[in-house]
């Protein structure tokens, strides 16, 4: 045994030297050796900067792997995916691994776009195939960001930036995505960077404010309650839809500011609508996997006063299937206490059927992309027949979305859909004009001397 006063040989200097460039769990090099092996070449290029590629590979979904299974199955699928990452890249090529999930990959002899973009898809198979933890499989995918040298940048640490802004991109765009960097994706991103401060200050100002859309009973047009749909329209940059800054600040991680905002001003309109007319409101996918969220909810609508069995969320399949477990406990809080749930967007999504008898739903809402081929698909007249034939075998109510013509109107009330809701009965409208409108049309109802109690 050597005692702690030995000097240390010559060969542990060079291991010291090793393990500096190295990182201890994969064996690969680290962001050092990626570091010097880009100046190497690029040096080596100097006087005819031919391009290379630099590429970073983030894995998705692997932290809840982590904390769901521990951290040593975690390890053991970095080594995995770095032996599949070696063994797949084209010779002369270099893997390194940064830190946590993300991996470099520098590729000597890509030199453009497409290249880069067919290389990717290919490591982005590699490592969708299943991870073998010992007792069990476990899947994957992968996102992926591409920078050029020299267009992209001249410097390591400007290609590299360059390299995280078109992963960083991949990565709001969704899992398994491919970007390469160009100056209009970096355009794009300072885009959507202003967007993501205008947003968090309007949250701040409590800017945002809430629409409401009439659902109706189809067989009279009788108004049964309103979907709170977010509206924005900043000074700077106009209108801009829920379609876009919804994700952004899911993406952004502030979906829960913004969600309780909006809820507590829906529930405060909720209030002085006639109490059997009920709330719905869309949860994102993001407060489906926080478990918080039943809690948070709960406590909007005590505090403003309204009682639960008037609200119904909406909420779509990927975002039950994404988080099973919290989402289903989540549901099962709120269920509990009256709350009602709606799956939205109906008919879009994977594995719906299954889904219906996983879950616990009160009501589903076929999709527009349904209901505005209605009249002329009779494919389309087919399946939307089925869907409600199956919803009243399973207890479910039905509501028919994006309804816009009188013809549609009368198709689904011939197919037996109990509820509907679009242009054609109202478009979404703010919570003064909401009022007005109940006071028109309650009074129509009253002259045709129909009850619109919801059973
Ligand atoms: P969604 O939940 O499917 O909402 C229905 C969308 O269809 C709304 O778009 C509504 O204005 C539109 N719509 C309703 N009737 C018709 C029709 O007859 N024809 C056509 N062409 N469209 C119709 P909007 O308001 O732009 O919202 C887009 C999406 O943004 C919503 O889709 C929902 O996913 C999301 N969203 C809106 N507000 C919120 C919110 O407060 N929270 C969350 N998490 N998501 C929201
Ligand atoms: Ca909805
Ligand atoms: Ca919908």
């Amino acid at each position: 045994m050597k005692s702690a006063g030995d000097p240390l040989p010559d060969v542990s200097q060079n291991e010291l030297q090793a393990m500096a460039y190295r990182d201890p769990l994969t064996g690969l090099g680290n962001r050092y050796r990626l570091r010097d092996k880009v100046r190497l070449i690029a040096a080596e290029r100097a006087d005819d900067p031919a391009p290379f590629t630099l590429g970073i590979v983030n894995l998705d979904g692997f932290k809840p792997i982590n904390d769901l299974f521990g951290s040593e199955a975690g390890d053991e699928i970095l080594c995995q995916v770095a032996f599949r990452l070696k063994a797949c890249i084209p010779d002369g090529a270099t893997v390194t691994r940064h830190e946590g999930d993300e991996f470099a990959i520098l590729l000597p002899l890509v030199f453009e776009k497409l290249s880069a973009e067919r290389l990717g898809q290919m490591i982005k198979d590699v490592l969708s195939a299943p991870y073998d933890l010992g007792d069990r499989h476990v899947r994957l995918s992968a996102s992926l960001g591409f920078a050029v040298y020299p267009f992209a940048g001249a410097e390591f640490e400007e290609l590299l930036k360059s390299a995280e802004t078109a992963l960083y991109r991949s990565k709001r765009r969704g899992r398994g995505q491919i970007t390469v960097y160009s100056r209009e994706i970096a355009q794009e991103m300072k885009r959507s960077t202003q967007l993501e401060q205008a947003l968090r200050n309007a949250i701040i100002a409590d800017a945002v404010e809430v629409y409401f859309q009439p659902i109706v009973r189809i067989r009279d047009a009788s108004v049964v309650g309103f979907e709170a749909l977010a509206r924005w329209n900043d000074p700077d940059l106009g209108f801009v839809s829920p379609a876009v800054f919804v994700p952004l600040a899911e993406e952004r991680g502030f979906i829960d500011a913004l969600s309780h905002a909006l809820l507590r001003k829906a529930a405060e309109a909720a209030l002085s609508w006639p109490r059997e007319l009920f709330l719905s409101f869309n949860l994102s996918s993001a407060q489906l996997m926080d478990s918080g969220t039943a809690g948070a909810i709960l406590s909007t609508l005590s505090r403003v006063g309204l009682d639960p069995a008037r609200l119904e969320l909406e909420i779509t399949e990927t975002a039950v299937m994404t988080s099973a477990d919290t989402a289903e406990r989540i549901i099962a809080d709120l269920r509990r206490v009256g709350v009602r749930i709606a799956l939205d967007d109906f008919g879009t999504g994977q594995s719906s059927l299954g889904r219906l008898r996983d879950f616990t739903f009160d009501k589903v809402k076929i999709d527009r992309a349904f209901i505005s081929r209605i009249t002329v698909d009779r494919a389309t007249e087919h399946i939307v027949r089925a869907i409600i034939a199956m919803c009243d075998g399973l207890g479910l109510e039905v509501v028919a979305e994006g309804i816009e013509e009188q013809a549609d109107a009368e198709k689904l009330r011939a197919l037996g859909c109990a509820m509907g809701q679009g242009y054609y009965y109202g478009r979404p409208i703010d919570a003064a004009a909401t009022q007005h409108y109940l006071q028109q049309h309650l009074r129509i109802g009253d002259r045709s001397g129909e009850s619109r109690e919801t059973a």
